[in-house]
């Protein structure tokens, strides 16, 4: 493993706006990172680009709950180290839930603009300004690829894991995560999620370099292991890209002084 348990990596906890923490003002102020910066970062999508609000309220209502119900089951189920799939033997014991994905996915109707955080459309234009390679890929229905490249968003390649055949956290997902983005060194490639399990861990044990990024459910409550520091600890997007311009500059300046 590149990163993670040995103390020399990130940990930089950092506000969700840069307005909100003077230090970013200097963008070498990337205290902790080592090693050379990633030149390619892959976003996972659920919850870190796009907000599930809408797919989770959209299932309360099918179920016949109420919203904050249903998220304090979800959230409960969390906690518990349960799949998301758990929630729906507590809130609706007596209902296939299954039984009701195609009208959910009628009322939901794919991602739209609505559902994508406010940070995501400034961050990925920030990197492609540095001439960072933008990839995007999760855990997703296959049909969720399209919807996000008609969002127009500022990437390289977007995949699912209905697509490539293999789901996080299993290994092979971040092999094909590395193809994805064209990346022979996955030590320059950054891997942004919300999830320690899903996300952090196996990005890390895959050698990536790993953001998490604590929002959404997953976000808010899971903890750290012991087995993995991410390089950076972020809860929103905004800082991003001048963190990574900030390591940039901070690698360079390492092999200048090496050499
Ligand atoms: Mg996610």
């Amino acid at each position: 493993m590149s990163v993670g348990g040995d103390g020399t990596h990130g940990g930089r906890a950092a506000s969700g706006s840069a307005d909100a923490d003077p230090s970013v003002d200097d963008p070498r102020d990337v205290t902790g990172l080592a090693g050379p910066a990633p030149t390619t970062v892959a976003f996972d999508i659920g919850e870190v680009l796009i907000d599930e609000t809408r797919v989770w309220g959209i299932w309360a209502d099918l179920v016949g709950v109420s919203r904050l119900s249903f998220a304090a089951v979800f959230g409960a189920a969390i906690v518990q180290g349960q799949d998301h799939r758990a929630v729906f033997p507590h809130v609706a014991p007596n209902i296939d839930w299954a039984e009701l994905a195609s009208e959910h996915e009628r009322r939901y109707g794919g991602f739209q603009e609505q559902d994508l955080y406010p940070d995501v459309r400034p961050c990925l234009d920030e990197l492609a300004a540095q001439g960072v390679t933008v990839v995007l890929a999760g855990n997703q229905p296959a049909s969720r690829r399209e919807e996000l490249e008609q969002l127009g968003l500022p990437c390289e390649r977007v995949a699912t894991s209905a697509e490539l055949g293999v789901e996080k956290p299993d290994p092979d997902f971040f092999d094909a995560v590395l193809d994805l983005a064209r990346a022979a060194d996955p030590a320059r490639v950054l891997y942004v999620g919300d999830r320690v399990d899903n996300d952090v861990l196996p990005a890390a044990a895959a050698g990536l370099r790993t953001c998490w990024l604590r929002r959404g459910p997953f976000g808010h409550l899971q903890d750290l292991t012991d087995e993995v520091t991410p390089d950076l600890t972020l809860e929103g997007l905004g800082e991003l890209a001048v963190l990574l311009a900030g390591w940039r500059a901070v690698a360079d300046e390492d092999q200048e002084g090496t050499a």
